[in-house]
């Protein structure tokens, strides 16, 4: 079955494909001709995961798997939760979004904090919706060089934050990686219920 994966990065592709039944085959944004970025203007990261899955489907009539991701801080309400890739502006800078971020944490005792992804997947126009999460808590200043985003000042325990463990260990744990394990055991489900 061919699957599009909302995402224009080939490398996502490659290392999500192995993980799925053999009769699958994911293609990326790009295979299928879509440019640009694709529409999520709503206050939730579940809305969000599930406008992409459902343009790509009702557009190309295929089967999408999407997805959305927010940092929320407890202390903040929130914050910067479903406005985490531009929460200091436009330019969507990690790092203008750390600074942010930790003034706006400057002098908060409670740090806790959480990663949230929802993965939706829309099959026959239907959608199925996986959740995962990290919980963990803000540092008081950046630490790490691996990782993206809001790693480096993601604290998974004491004085470790995510941006200092390798990629792999990242991914055992990650809350994109669980959210797509409960979509893979779906998927295997379903396909070993239609032998
Ligand atoms: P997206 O929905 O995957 O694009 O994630 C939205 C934003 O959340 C990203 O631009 C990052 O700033 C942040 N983010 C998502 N996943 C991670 C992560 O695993 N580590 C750190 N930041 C992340």
């Amino acid at each position: 079955m061919k699957c599009v994966l909302a995402t224009g990065n080939a490398n996502k592709v490659r290392e999500m494909m192995p993980l799925f039944p053999e009769n699958w085959e994911l293609v990326s944004l790009r295979d299928i001709g879509f440019s640009g970025d694709l529409q999520e203007d709503h206050q939730l990261i579940e809305d969000n995961s599930l406008q992409k899955a459902m343009f790509i489907w009702k557009k190309y009539g295929l089967p999408c798997i999407a997805e959305d991701t927010g940092l929320f801080v407890e202390i903040l309400n929130g914050e910067p939760g479903v406005h985490s890739a531009h929460y200091a502006g436009p330019s969507r800078s990690s790092t203008d979004n750390i600074a942010l971020l930790l003034k706006k944490m400057q002098g908060k005792e409670n740090r806790k904090a959480a990663f949230r992804t929802v993965m939706t997947f829309v099959d026959k126009g239907v959608a199925y919706q996986f959740e995962g999460s990290l919980q963990g808590a803000i540092s008081n200043k950046p630490s790490g060089d691996g990782g993206f985003g809001y790693d480096p000042v993601f604290e998974i325990k004491d004085g470790v934050t995510l941006a200092m463990i390798s990629s792999e260990e990242k991914q055992k744990i990650s809350h994109r990686s669980q959210a797509l394990n409960k979509l893979l055991a779906f998927i295997f489900d379903v396909n070993i219920n239609r032998i």
